[in-house]
């Protein structure tokens, strides 16, 4: 296909608003462009690789501005003024090559193959004088255009094509060109995340192609996603057989092992098995199958103590590209693991939950750091909701509730059977009032401390709930709060004792984390809050500056909404 009627393409979708109409511009395209469809399919997302590959094109404005004053004899500093008023330097090339193909027009006859393989070669380049090469490459390209050409190859390159074709148009379009069902392109393409491959499947193969689409290792799969659930007591409700675990914060991980070849993929499909060699050994040692493909969410982990960090503290891993071994020891990781999707040539969407959960148990021989992530499988919401407080407590994001008989659906807008419960609630500012002394293992101790807003009208502080979770018995990070400090530094402020409970002088303020806001009898604000958390202790501020009455009406009357 003529790289032009690609060109002319974009120019149309540019200006078309409407999906559908779209949807039909695209259909034609994948219809006319015979043996090129799969670089037609790919281009006209704006990519050269399936999303799985991870290359990045990575040119930087620079190397464009160069490569532009290379292929047209224009001075840089002329392409750099043009592209400071207008700001595209799609315009700026289309500007610059229609002023000087008026002498060397018509020339050639650029193809879609042909600025597909360039652009994949300038992807490749890497290494010592890698920008040399890829700015030959570009200015090659940019000689051999025509100007509306060239500015579509310049913003391929930038990726900055925006021609408003999403996936949901060229699912569309496949399905409209070649006579298939929407559903059965989506279908495949949560299994083979490249709409290129499928395109042209569809075409060949039609619908029983589709059909018979199956996931390969090494190619990522679409995961299942989790819907929301206003409280637990609704997500618990929800499922005639319910499983709950923690819900960790941390990385999803989709791990694909194929004998000794081991890939990690995040949720959004991106290839950090670089980053992770930890976990490619842990998973060499602990997977006993030859071929799998298993999910879990992997979170960082005190290099001492073990204990989980939050999830910006395993970001750091995430993103480093150097000095891995480094960061390995620095920051370990520890992969829970909740899922598995294949095992050895067989895919397992189609089995519930419960089952997939035993072959998981089955393949994986677990140690401290690869583990499968505990459930509890319940119905009674007191036992749920003590699992959730051990989640919270444990600095965790909250709970997962799985429907254990759902199959696994894999991809977007689809409900497959796990909600996830949370704090929702921004965080309060609360004045602390009172305390009850601790038993037991705990006595000499404030144990539970009861919260308060302020009433700016009387300037009197309200309850409005009581709090342990989130204080710690022992010191274990430097950011803990026990329940030995937090006695030291309210035992002065006690005002008056009564049978273990105190009323302490309203001074100190503490953020509060909390799930609802509820309607309660039992505090004298007229409000509770359900599941409040500990966050930190708010030293800088005075008491008069915690939440109002008002503020927790305002709130209260959101989340209703
Ligand atoms: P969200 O990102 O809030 O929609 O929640 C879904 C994400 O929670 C998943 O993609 C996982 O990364 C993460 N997650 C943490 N713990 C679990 C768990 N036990 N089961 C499933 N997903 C989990």
């Amino acid at each position: 296909m003529k790289y032009s009627e690609l060109s002319d393409a974009y120019e149309l979708l540019e200006s078309t608003p409407s999906k559908l109409a779209k949807t039909d511009i695209v259909a034609n395209l994948f219809n006319a462009a015979g043996e090129s469809l799969q670089q037609v399919v790919m281009l006209s997302n704006g990519r050269v690789f399936p999303d799985y590959e991870q290359i990045e094109l990575g040119i930087a404005n620079q190397l464009v501005i160069k490569s532009i004053s290379k292929a047209t004899g224009i001075p840089q500093k002329e392409v750099e003024k043009k592209f400071t008023t207008s700001g595209d330097l799609g315009i700026v090339v289309e500007h610059f090559v229609s002023r000087k193909k008026q002498s060397t027009l018509g020339n050639e006859i650029l193809t879609v193959e042909k600025v597909f393989t360039v652009i994949q070669e300038l992807a490749r380049q890497t290494g010592k004088g890698s920008q040399d090469r890829k700015m030959s490459l570009i200015s090659s390209l940019i000689t051999a255009a025509k100007p509306k050409e060239a500015r579509y190859i310049i913003r391929t390159l930038l990726q900055q094509l925006r021609v408003g074709i999403a996936e949901g148009v060229i699912r569309n379009a496949i399905a409209k060109a070649f006579d298939v069902n929407p559903q059965s392109v989506e279908r495949a393409w949560n299994m083979k995340s490249d709409f290129s491959e499928i395109a042209l499947i569809a075409k060949k193969q039609g619908e029983k192609g589709l059909e018979k689409i199956k996931l390969e290792i090494g190619k990522s799969v679409q995961v299942l996603l989790a819907e929301k659930s206003p409280d637990l007591k609704t997500a618990l409700e929800s499922f005639e057989n319910a499983a709950i675990e923690w819900k960790m914060d941390g990385m999803r991980c989709q791990i694909h092992k194929q004998g000794d070849k081991v890939l990690i993929f995040t949720r959004r499909l991106e290839n950090v098995t670089h980053q992770f060699p930890d976990m490619v050994k842990m998973v060499k040692k602990c997977v006993k199958t030859k071929e799998c493909i298993i999910e879990g969410e992997t979170i960082a982990v005190d290099k001492k103590t073990r204990r989980p960090l939050p999830f910006q503290v395993l970001s750091q891993r995430i993103q480093r590209k150097h000095e891995i071994e480094r960061m390995v020891s620095e920051i370990p990781v520890q992969v829970n693991l909740f899922d598995v999707v294949y095992v050895d040539g067989e895919q397992l969407f189609e089995k519930p939950l419960h089952e997939r959960r035993k072959i998981l148990e089955k393949i994986i021989k677990p140690d401290e750091n690869f583990r499968i992530i505990e459930q509890l499988v319940t119905k009674d919401l007191k036992k749920a909701e003590k699992f959730y407080k051990d989640a919270l407590n444990a600095n965790q994001e909250g709970l997962m509730v799985k429907n254990l008989d759902a199959i696994y659906i894999p991809g977007r807008n689809v409900a497959g059977g796990w909600l996830k419960v949370k704090p929702t609630m921004e965080n309060l500012d609360l004045v602390i009032v009172g305390a009850t002394w601790g038993n037991g293992k705990r006595s000499g101790w404030l144990t539970s401390f009861v919260l308060a807003v302020r009433d700016p009208d009387t300037n009197k502080f309200l309850e409005c709930g009581m709090m342990s979770t989130g204080i710690k018995e022992k010191k274990e990070d430097e950011t803990d709060v026990t329940y030995n400090s937090m006695t030291k530094m309210l035992k002065p402020l006690i005002e008056k004792e009564a049978g273990g409970i105190v009323r302490i002088k309203p001074k100190i303020v503490i953020e509060v984390a909390c799930e609802e806001i509820q309607k309660s009898r039992t505090y004298s604000s007229g409000f509770g809050l359900r599941f409040p958390r500990f966050i930190r202790i708010r030293n800088e501020k005075s008491e008069r500056e915690s939440e109002t009455m008002e503020r927790l009406n305002t709130l209260y009357e959101m989340q209703k909404k």
